[in-house]
């Protein structure tokens, strides 16, 4: 299953698994980044890029779309990125 889900930052229409996912979890109330299958709730999507992550915290847009008031951390953001990121290049040494 790979629905498009839409960027809440630069409102690009992408695929499921090339978005950063953000769910507020029904049950708990919590926050979850990159939540597993089992997890269900409102959620956000955004790309894996620091523009639009700025973007989104800058503008407190995934707050205001969970409607919650938890303290996302953007670094926690960032992390995702960088650890893609890394993925990468551990790719590019090995060729
Ligand atoms: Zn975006």
């Amino acid at each position: 299953m790979n629905r498009i889900r839409k960027c809440i930052s630069c409102g690009s229409l992408k695929k499921r698994s090339e978005l950063i996912k953000i769910t507020k979890d029904k049950t708990s109330g919590n926050v979850i980044l990159m939540p597993d299958s089992k997890t269900f709730g409102r959620s956000v999507y955004l790309c894996y890029n620091q523009s639009c992550i700025d973007n989104a915290f800058k503008k407190n847009r995934i707050n205001k779309t969970l409607k919650t008031g938890a303290d996302i951390n953007k670094s926690d953001v960032y992390d995702l990125l960088t650890q893609d990121l890394k993925g990468t290049t551990d790719e590019q040494f090995k060729s």
